[in-house]
């Protein structure tokens, strides 16, 4: 294959966390997504409590929403 190096390659040898420079991966298989098990353990926490904090969100709107649809 061509010696390829686009910005998603580039993309994926940093951290998707610290976005800093992994280290080169040995073997194959799939490509990690994070420099370490710290980072991925991080990352995966900050996604539950986005989705969480979204979901909370979406509900206060809904709720809020309601109140001022009974209110007028
Ligand atoms: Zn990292």
């Amino acid at each position: 294959m061509a010696n390829f190096s686009g910005p998603a390659e580039r993309d994926a040898r940093c951290c998707a966390f610290c976005t800093r420079e992994m280290p080169p991966q040995s073997g194959r298989g799939r490509r990690r997504r994070y420099c370490d098990r710290r980072c991925q353990s991080a990352a995966e926490r900050v996604r539950i409590r986005r989705r969480l904090a979204l979901g909370v969100m979406v509900e206060q709107q809904a709720l809020k929403a309601e109140m001022e649809a009974s209110c007028t």
